[in-house]
């Protein structure tokens, strides 16, 4: 059986589905014992594992656009990439992006993945409606505003495949990027709230060294104004605080060539193009690594990074580069961001599980008083009593799980361990 995306798990199942019918889709799920749909494989632990495998792969993409409620709806299993294609096509976009387009719909939305942007709220929050096919094998449709649409939204896998999606979209705009490097760490802790909204989408990248390493501020371009010139304001002319504009492109690891990343320089793309750092034809980010991230509410200012910072003697060593983000607050049930605004707080990791996992431990006990919520599909050590208490829909959630999948065919090691707290 195939490893995931940085090949640290190998699905334990021993049968892979890839049916290319809806109702194959539902005879495959209706007679499964245990199965969970397997996505585009970027999660970084067992997450998405089980006795049987369900890829959607084969499924008709059917991107279908609304106009007049301004939505595209597509297969669970099609690319942020090709959908954003698509839609500039169309002359509409997503309202965001997470750092790379290579991702499928469905998975990432069912693991709260996220861009930035003080706005901004995760990916899932773009969702408009879902079809998912439930283990008795029906049709489950859900818009949002129906009762438990919240619930099924950031579903972890768990409620059923999901086989079709609805998102909003808005008109067509321009972004455009810029890196500011060399950011010292008290303008980071002093002006978090004016760096982070110095741009639609910020990302702070450091290696938690004597400086942050750079800052990537990307801008919407003001409708009417002129795309082809570089920007004047907002991430502030030439500097942002104590950090000097990049005068080449960058890769948020210092050191690696920027072939693989969105053009910066404050050139004006499609949202598609300048969102997402990495670019669709490319390998994302280094390839070899293992990712953590942790979202803490906004309340708690920048402490939570300053007490990351202080464990920089342990990180170094195993670190690539860590981003900071922000997340604007949602009602999703399941989202790290149910009810407050947070800031994300990720590691890419050298590929060294041991050494990562003592360092996970740390910075989960230093990050425990400020209720840190992991990433759902990153790596993490903290099990289902840590995190139960954090998310106060969990017996909601745990109830419409009953409810939809009484018989547990979407269960799995993961979810018993990390989230319900109960036996396999
Ligand atoms: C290089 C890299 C960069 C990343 N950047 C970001 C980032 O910028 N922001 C961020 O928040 N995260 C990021 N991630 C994490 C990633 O977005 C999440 O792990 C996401 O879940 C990946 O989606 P997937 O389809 O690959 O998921 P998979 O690992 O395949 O599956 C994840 C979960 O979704 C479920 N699932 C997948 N498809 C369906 C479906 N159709 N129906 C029902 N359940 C389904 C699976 O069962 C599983 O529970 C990154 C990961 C990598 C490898």
């Amino acid at each position: 059986m195939a490893t995931n995306w940085a090949g640290n798990h190998t699905y334990r199942a021993t049968e892979l589905h890839a049916p290319s019918t809806l109702d194959r889709v539902r005879e495959i799920v209706a007679t499964a014992p245990r199965i969970r749909v397997l996505g585009s494989r970027h999660s970084f632990s067992d997450i998405a594992d089980s006795a049987e495998l369900l890829s959607l792969e084969r499924l008709p993409p059917a991107v279908v656009v609304d106009r007049a409620a301004m939505t595209v709806a597509c297969a669970g299993a099609v690319r942020y990439g090709e959908l954003a294609v698509e839609l500039d096509r169309e002359g509409l976009a997503l309202a965001n992006l997470a750092s790379l387009p290579h991702i499928a719909v469905a998975g990432a939305v069912s693991t709260a993945t996220h861009g930035s942007g003080d706005g901004n709220g995760n990916l899932a929050t773009a969702v408009a409606a879902l079809e998912i096919v439930t283990s008795d094998g029906s049709i489950v449709t859900a818009a949002r505003g129906d009762p438990d649409f919240a619930g099924l939204v950031v579903g972890l896998g768990a409620t059923g495949a999901v086989t079709r999606i609805t998102l909003d979209v808005e008109p067509a705009y321009q972004v455009r990027q810029r890196v500011f490097e060399g950011l010292r760490w008290v303008d980071l802790f002093d002006h978090f709230d004016a760096i982070s909204a110095s741009g639609y989408s910020v990302s702070v990248f450091t290696r938690w060294g004597d400086v942050v390493d750079q800052v990537w501020v990307k801008e919407r371009v003001a409708e009417g104004s002129d795309a082809s010139t570089r920007p004047d304001s907002g991430a502030g002319g030439e500097g942002l605080f104590s950090a000097v504009a990049a005068t080449e492109n960058r890769h948020p690891i210092l050191g690696i060539d920027p072939v693989n990343c969105t053009p910066q320089l404050g050139v004006a793309g499609s949202p598609a193009e300048r969102l997402p750092h990495f670019r669709m034809g490319f390998t994302p980010s280094s390839g070899a690594e293992l990712q953590s991230e942790y979202l803490v509410p906004r309340r708690y200012g920048t402490a939570p990074i300053e007490a990351v910072r202080r464990l920089s003697a342990t990180i170094q060593p195993l670190i690539q580069v860590s981003e900071i983000r922000t997340v604007a607050a949602d009602a999703l049930w399941m989202s790290p961001q149910y009810g407050q605004d947070t800031i994300a707080i990720h590691f890419t990791w050298n590929p060294e599980l041991a050494a990562v996992e003592r360092a996970l431990a740390e910075i989960e006990r230093v990050l425990a008083p400020f209720e840190a919520r992991p990433h759902w599909g990153k790596l993490f050590l903290a099990e289902a009593r840590a995190i139960g208490p954090l998310y106060e829909r969990l017996r909601d959630f745990s109830a419409l799980l009953d409810r939809l999948d009484s018989r547990g065919a979407f269960r799995n090691d993961w979810l018993s361990t990390r989230v319900l707290g109960v036996p396999e």
